[in-house]
C-alpha cells in the first residue's frame, strides 16, 4: 500500500517537483463524484483521471480515503470511514456492496 502522504514526502525529499505538483493538484483535478467512486473502489474511474503511469491505484485510493471520518453505519452499526451517505444516513462500504447486489 502506497500511502499518499509518504509518497508525497518522499518526492519532495527527492525534489521531484513535477510529481509533487501533480499530487498536490489532485484536489482540484478530481471532481467530488470521481473521488466518491475512488472511495467506493471503482477503479474504472482511473481512465477518466488521465493519471501519469507512476500514479498507482493504491496511491489514489489512499489519497481519497485519507482523513475520512469514521461514522456509525445505520445498517450494521459498525464504525467505518469507508461508505456513503444515503439520505443523510451513513452506510458502510460493506453494507453498501451487499445492498447493491440485492437490487
Ligand atoms: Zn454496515
Amino acid at each position: 500500500m502506497q500511502a499518499y502522504k509518504t509518497v508525497l514526502m518522499e518526492l519532495k525529499r527527492k525534489g521531484d517537483l513535477e510529481k509533487v505538483k501533480w499530487l498536490e493538484g489532485m484536489n482540484k483535478r478530481i471532481t467530488k463524484s470521481q473521488k466518491q467512486r475512488i472511495i467506493e473502489n471503482d477503479n474504472e474511474v482511473m481512465q477518466e483521471l488521465f493519471a501519469p503511469k507512476w500514479v498507482s491505484w493504491d496511491l489514489i485510493y489512499s489519497w481519497a480515503t485519507e482523513g475520512l471520518e469514521k461514522k456509525n453505519c445505520v445498517l450494521c452499526g459498525k464504525k467505518d470511514s469507508l461508505g456513503m451517505d444515503f439520505k443523510g444516513k451513513f452506510m458502510c462500504s460493506g453494507c453498501f456492496i451487499e445492498l447493491k447486489h440485492k437490487i
